[in-house]
């Protein structure tokens, strides 16, 4: 047993290696995992923020993630929000993962990671909002680090398990063979996953002030956990949150009996917005399907609705899908997500000034909104006009160079300027990033390699690629 606990400090790779002694059928995953350093006492602050990255690459590479900047940030702004009240600094980023799965987790360094059952279980944002307050209250209060043989990773362990699951779910195929075998393996592995009775503790008390002070309500935290020790886990293969956050009744009384600490909040969001960003993430992760959305809709629910167009426009049937729009509108037309939507219904249809129109309008109003100002650049890169979309996504890539849907309308743009002499190795250099924050670090390199050679005799140009080739291949070094 202690030395399997010392095995899983060492690295993800051993996680694996002690999953497997007691399965000789699975196979040891073979991928490429990022190694926990053994022995490391402190790890400052930029050490940390390199874990985060490389953790954020990691995920983006073994993860099924859902790209979508307005959900992005409906979550991403919950989590600056709770981030404000702690030392941990600037956010890495946050993602969503593919999964119906009731999981979360952060990671040092300023990375969340969330799964979209966490949201489709979940009815407001303040239960979110508490999820996040607890995962990031293990952060700050160093869970990871604390035991006395010395670094143990421990709160990338829980990522180390989902990892796992991940891997397996790829050999499994789906059979609910292996379905069954994993469950009992993620049981295998939850005493090393978990975290300690007092750590939770102390994250559930400390993370209630978190959420409190983000002006949520910290009796969602009690509500939230209520909620799921009655729900019954879906079957998946990833480890349940609570494999790694043990929840004891004991643990539910005291949290219900920690808001009374608090002076009394409104709930943070409205619900029917909550709804909106719950259906149209059941629709994204598949989680929802046609009956039930119509049986939403046809109580004139407006998040039935909305995520009915979008299910119909993802089939690929606009006129369905423009159907239940048009039926939206008249509920409210004024929503962002039905600009995004309309202007993908014209998209889809080829109707390109339609959806200039339906765009352009809204992101004038809110040109700090990225999801608008980005299909907005989809729009410009169909019509040709790919200066205006550089100018539109630079402003947020500049800000985030860790932005993958950015970077990829960048390299769209960048190809559609032909007169350009650099117009190749500005392609490259784009994918390079998109590459790169995928987690594929190795064609990554490649890329800004061959846009190395291309960019001989510029010598502007040649010293930009130079650096960021020299950062790349000094992070992929980097052993965490
Ligand atoms: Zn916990």
């Amino acid at each position: 047993m202690k030395r399997t606990l010392l095995c899983l400090c060492l690295s993800f790779a051993s996680v694996f290696s002690v999953a497997d002694e007691g399965f000789n059928t699975v196979k040891t995953p073979q991928f490429d995992v990022p190694e926990i350093g053994g022995g490391v006492g402190f790890i400052d602050q930029q050490k940390e923020r390199a874990i985060g990255e490389k953790v954020f690459r990691q995920v983006q590479h073994q993860l099924p993630i859902i790209h979508d900047p307005w959900l992005e940030d409906q979550f991403m702004s919950v989590f600056s929000r709770i981030l404000s009240q702690t030392q941990l600094g600037e956010p890495i980023g946050l993602v969503l993962v593919r999964d119906a799965q009731i999981n979360a987790f952060a990671v040092p360094g300023g990375l969340f990671a969330l799964n979209s059952g966490m949201v489709t279980s979940s009815r407001n944002m303040d239960e979110i909002a508490g999820v996040m307050g607890h995962e990031i209250a293990h952060v700050t209060q160093r869970h990871y680090s604390r035991s006395q043989e010395a670094f143990k990773g421990q709160g990338l362990l829980a990522l180390a398990g989902i990892l796992v699951g991940a891997a397996l779910a790829t050999q499994a195929d789906g059979d609910i063979g292996g379905a069954v075998m994993m469950g009992t393996q993620a049981a295998l592995m939850d005493r090393q996953l978990s975290y300690s009775r007092n750590q939770e503790r102390e994250a559930d008390r400390i993370g209630m002030q978190f959420m409190y002070g983000a002006g949520y309500n910290p009796e969602s935290m009690a509500d939230f956990f209520e909620t799921m020790h009655r729900a019954t886990s879906r079957l998946s293969y990833l480890p349940d949150f609570w494999f790694t956050h043990p929840l004891t009744t004991e643990r539910m009384s005291e949290s219900r009996l920690r808001t009374q600490q608090f002076p009394r909040v409104q709930t943070g969001q409205n619900v029917p917005e909550f709804d909106i960003i719950k259906w149209y993430t059941a629709v994204l992760s598949n989680q929802a399907n046609e009956r039930e959305l119509q049986v939403l809709a046809a109580n004139q629910n407006y998040a039935g609705i909305v995520a009915l167009s979008e299910f119909y426009y993802r089939q690929g049937d606009y006129a369905l899908a423009q159907q239940q729009l048009d039926r939206a509108k008249k509920i409210n037309a004024q929503h962002n997500l039905i600009a995004l939507i309309q202007t993908d219904i014209y998209l889809g249809q080829n109707k390109l000034d339609d959806a200039e129109q339906s765009i352009v309008s809204r992101q004038r109003i809110v040109p700090e909104n990225r999801a608008l100002s980005y299909k907005l650049a989809e729009v410009y890169i169909r019509q040709n006009k790919y200066s205006e979309a550089e100018r539109l996504v630079n402003r947020f890539v500049r800000k985030n160079d860790r932005d993958i849907s950015g970077w990829l309308l960048l390299q769209q743009a960048a190809n559609l300027d032909r007169d350009n002499p650099m117009r190749t190795v500005n392609v490259l250099r784009h994918r390079a990033e998109v590459q790169y924050w995928s987690g594929d670090e190795d064609n990554a390199i490649r890329s800004l390699i061959h846009a190395q050679r291309l960019a001989k005799g510029n010598n502007a140009m040649s010293a930009k690629v130079e650096l960021r080739l020299k950062q790349m291949q000094d992070e992929r070094k980097l052993k965490i």
